[in-house]
């Protein structure tokens, strides 16, 4: 009778190297040759992308298969013995998790889990009862620090997904410099059936990672075909040891939730919608923020540098603009920030600049006497109310629309609005 077995993954790699899409790719190969069948593709599941643990892009992995049930025992200790070998060692911060779960479907617990990890916060004890509540074997190294990542990665429903096609470079490469034809890669941009490939605006390859991972390039699209197929139209100049497609929550913005300004906590994702209580200021570095109140509060939200367009259109808000911005939320000294990635200007406020009005009498000018006192003639003395004032409405330098920070900065999860619907 065979079994359906889904195996976790988190936490393998540090800054100086490893990833765990290739230790999963790892565990596949052996679990497949020992007879082991995928049911579906490897999921990779971007976890929280506000969590301060994370290396790089928050992945973890989890692995779905068919079994023998005489087969279970072997292939955990496979598993196990291949995270063992190829975790980086020597770092506090890289600790190893690995979660395993015999069902056919996976309870609706687990899959709260997964949506969780992925908006905010959970810690280590509260995985360790979903654990409990759902059977699920948990294995930790180090620490254990992964089995949050690896219990949620096997929760996480990919109802809405992407994909994305990963080619490994062969060890002896791995900490060199990447060495593929930058042509093929615009060239597989122009086709329009991939995303994220190629940045237009800086002219950057964006297929390739610079840390010194075993990833050599990664395509991402709609549909499985789509991302292998773009991956092949890369002219790769060193070798490839092997090719997985995943299939991801990348560019789903799964992260995000609606929620009102009081209800926000550190390291969550939000999005919220209110008006703009304070204009945009920047600061040294090219920084630019700005202040958005709803009927609960108020927060500041951030467009830092690397956000690149989007600080100009911040910068062209006016106070009572209607809008709607979404992001991470992180604690700052100045209390709560939403960290920028997208932003819906739903309405432009009116906005006017006043002047003093001509003196209806003698036609000389007139001086405004501050805001509750009118304006005097400054030739015959004459006096006129505030309500004499020239208006003459502002021309705006931002329309109504959405926009988003430049592609270099965008999150994993975040959907670019090349793929987004009506709305944020
Ligand atoms: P890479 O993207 O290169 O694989 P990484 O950025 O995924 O690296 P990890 O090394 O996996 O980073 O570290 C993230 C750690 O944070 C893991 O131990 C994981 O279990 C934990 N973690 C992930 N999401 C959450 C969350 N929402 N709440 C608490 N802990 C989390």
């Amino acid at each position: 009778m065979a079994e359906i077995l889904h195996i976790g993954l988190d936490d393998t790699d540090s800054k100086r190297g490893m990833c765990t899409t290739y230790v999963a790719a790892l565990v596949l190969e052996r679990i497949e040759a020992l007879g082991a069948k995928a049911v579906d593709y490897p999921h990779l599941i971007r976890l929280n992308p506000n969590c301060p643990y994370k290396t790089r892009g928050n992945a973890a992995v989890s692995l779905h298969v068919s079994l023998g049930l005489d087969m279970l025992d072997m292939v955990r200790d496979a598993v196990l013995e291949i995270v063992e070998a190829n975790y980086e060692r020597g770092y506090g911060d890289t600790q190893p998790g690995v979660a395993f779960l015999k069902t056919q479907a996976v309870p609706e617990k687990l899959v709260e889990f997964g949506l969780r990890a992925v908006r905010e916060m959970v810690t280590l004890e509260e995985a360790l009862e979903v654990a409990g509540e759902v059977g699920a074997e948990l294995h930790g190294f180090n620490g254990g620090r992964g089995i949050i990542g690896a219990l949620a990665s096997i929760g996480c429903s990919l109802r809405s997904h992407t994909f994305e096609a990963i080619a490994y470079r062969m060890r002896e490469n791995w900490g060199t410099v990447r060495r593929l034809d930058k042509t093929s890669v615009y060239a597989l941009h122009q086709l329009g059936v991939t995303f994220d490939s190629f940045d237009p605006v800086t002219g950057e390859v964006r297929v390739a990672p610079h840390t010194p991972c075993p990833v050599l390039a990664g395509v991402r699209a709609l549909t499985p075909d789509d991302a292998l197929n773009g991956l092949k139209m890369i002219k790769f100049l060193e070798g490839v040891e092997r090719v997985v497609v995943f299939k991801t929550n990348q560019a789903t913005d799964m992260h995000l939730t609606p929620a009102k300004i009081i209800q926000l906590k550190p390291y969550s994702n939000a999005v919220i919608t209110g008006s703009v209580s304070r204009p945009a200021w920047t600061i040294e570095g090219g920084h630019t923020f700005i202040a958005i109140r709803d009927e609960t509060g108020e927060i500041v939200c951030a467009a830092y540098r690397p956000t690149g367009g989007l600080r100009k259109i911040i910068r062209g808000l006016r106070v009572g603009d209607v809008v709607r911005v979404a992001g991470g939320v992180k604690p700052k000294p100045m209390g709560l920030t939403l960290n920028l990635e997208k932003l819906e200007v739903l309405e432009l406020a009116k906005s006017y600049t006043i002047r003093p009005p001509r003196c209806d009498l003698c036609g000389g000018a007139m001086k405004s006497k501050g805001r509750s006192g009118g304006f005097r003639c400054r030739i015959c003395g004459r006096r006129l109310p505030r309500t004499a004032a020239l208006k003459t409405s502002e021309a705006r330098t931002v329309c109504a629309g959405r926009y988003e920070v430049a592609a270099t900065a965008r999150r994993h999860l975040s959907k670019p609005l090349q793929l987004a619907g009506e709305s944020l």
